[in-house]
């Protein structure tokens, strides 16, 4: 373990942000980052308990072996704490960044409200991996002579590919956007992660084989049936992107958007992109100057918040169906497991006025556009009270409720029941064993992330990538080395 005594010495410490008032200036990233000397310490304070739950089933999704690279990071040395890490992440530069670390809330020391900030500690050692020139290429020895197919190039895809392409298959990846990344690169703000860090991946991916082929559509510039007919195998990672109807009425109003299409804007216009996508051909969509209003508590809701903000917004209300969490939990009835309390994301932090418990009813405007959005408060069954109605103004209004499941047309329209889905109405795209086949109804076609599971996180989306590559390496050469 760290130092013995490290956990009774040290304080947390998370790195500090630049101020929202600078911050909200740019795209850029702007937490400051921390000293080695302090990531050491932050390492040393790991107690590597007998069961490490932070790695285990209520930890980390992808069972990062936290108490080791801990050790290894407070003795300083990065070359075999990174080699331990990518033993199970492939993408810890994009987990350090944007992962919602339910490691942290499994850590024993946040008994105490203090757990190791492992977080903090995995993406300093990826930094510091790459300055130290420790990422590089690792191209197979040799080539199986099997050919395998990824349809999408989210962190489901990308993952798999790696794990495929280190095992000697020839994997092309199809993508139908300009760029690799899926929602890491269009739906994910800068802000929380810049995009120069895909493309140190997909540099390393291409020295190790693997081709990336953007801007092609399966099921509109190629079929499925000609990529199984080409291919021993393929993988559909293609996300979770139908967004879920809110049901409000909009009276035909002007200014009031999906929040994903003006997420997909914003990163292309940071990216040098013309703002036109696959998603998104209208108009452009800016907050600068502007009343906004976003209808949504979670993750895509607070980019929205944090894009606002940055382009000028004047004020930015968010509104939340759900009554206001406590501020901490009983450690005693949610400890390891994630735990519901309130919690304020940097976006959130830059001047937010949160609203809880407050149904959006409809929107309201003149001229065919908007000026308000009608809201009453809820009951406990979040059904609105009568008399509670009121009008926040609005000059723009963002929705961002989650997202119902995968895209049913494109790929999927042309397969019709061929391709088995889950009965429940998100109609996620069924595989035999998950964990283990990854297999789809259709021969020779896996499936795994958002599209498999539904709309989840990064990590979850490299795990199941990893599996699914494994899953496919067993089944075309009747064995396999690649971890579960
Ligand atoms: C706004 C937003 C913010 C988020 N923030 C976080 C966060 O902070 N932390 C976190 O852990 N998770 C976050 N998530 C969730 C996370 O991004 C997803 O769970 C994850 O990206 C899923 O990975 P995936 O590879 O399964 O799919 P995706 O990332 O959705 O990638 C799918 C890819 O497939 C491509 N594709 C689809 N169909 C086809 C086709 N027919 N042909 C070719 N290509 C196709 C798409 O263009 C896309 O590039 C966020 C999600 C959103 C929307
Ligand atoms: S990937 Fe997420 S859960 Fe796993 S160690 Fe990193 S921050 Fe924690």
């Amino acid at each position: 373990m760290g130092k013995v005594t490290g956990f009774l010495e040290i304080d947390r410490q998370t790195p500090k942000y630049q101020p929202a008032s600078d911050r909200i200036r740019h795209f850029r990233e702007f937490t400051l980052p921390m000293s080695d000397a302090e990531v050491g310490k932050q390492a040393a304070r790991c107690m590597d308990c007998g069961v490490p739950y932070c790695h285990g089933p209520t930890g980390c999704p992808i069972h990062n072996q936290i108490p080791d690279w801990n050790d290894l990071v407070y003795s300083g040395d990065w070359e075999a704490a990174i080699r331990n890490l990518h033993s199970t992440n492939n993408f810890p530069e994009f987990t350090g960044r944007i992962c919602p670390a339910p490691c942290e809330e499994a850590c024993t020391l946040n008994l105490e409200d203090m757990p190791v900030a492992i977080k903090t500690v995995e993406q300093a050692l990826a930094d510091k991996a790459y300055k130290l020139g420790l990422i590089v290429p690792q191209p197979a020895e040799a080539q199986t002579g099997k050919r395998v197919a990824i349809i999408g190039s989210g962190p489901a895809g990308l993952a798999a590919a790696q794990q495929l392409g280190r095992a000697g298959h020839a994997v092309d990846v199809y993508e139908r956007e300009s760029r690799p990344g899926g929602l890491l690169r269009y739906g994910i703000p800068d802000f929380k992660m810049e995009k120069h860090w895909i493309d140190r991946r997909v540099e390393q991916m291409s020295q190790e084989g693997v081709t990336f082929r953007c801007g092609v559509e399966i099921g509109r510039d190629m079929s499925l049936d000609e990529l199984t007919a080409t291919y021993d195998a393929v993988l559909y990672s293609g996300g979770a992107e139908r967004p879920r109807d809110a049901g409000i009425p909009t009276n035909g109003l002007n200014g009031i958007h999906d929040a994903m299409p003006y997420l997909v804007q914003q990163n292309r216009r940071v990216g040098g992109e013309n703002i036109a996508s696959v998603l998104w051909d209208g108009p452009e969509v800016w907050a600068g100057g502007k009343h906004v209003v976003v209808v949504g508590g979670g993750d895509t809701a607070s980019d929205c918040v944090g894009t606002a903000f940055r382009q000028g917004a004047v004020r930015v209300t968010q509104l939340d169906i759900r009554p206001m969490p406590p501020k901490t939990e009983d450690k005693l009835a949610t400890w390891p497991f994630w735990a519901t309390k309130m919690r304020v994301s940097s976006s959130q932090a830059e001047g937010a006025q949160r609203e809880f418990q407050i149904a959006t009813l409809e929107f309201v405007g003149e001229d065919g556009q908007l000026t308000g959005v009608k809201c009453a408060q809820v009951d406990d069954k979040r059904r609105p009270i009568p008399g509670t109605e009121f009008i926040i103004r609005a000059d723009l209004a963002f929705i961002a409720i989650g997202f119902a499941g995968p895209n049913p047309e494109g790929l999927m329209a042309g397969l019709g029941d061929r391709l088995e889905t889950t009965a429940d109405r998100r109609g996620n795209v069924a595989v035999k064993a998950n964990d283990t086949s990854y297999e789809t109804s259709i021969d020779k076609l896996y499936a795994a992330g958002d599209v498999r599971r539904g709309q989840s996180l990064v990590v979850w989306a490299i795990r199941e990538g990893r599996q699914a590559a494994r899953a496919i390496d067993l089944a075309l050469t009747g064995q396999t080395t690649l971890p579960r």
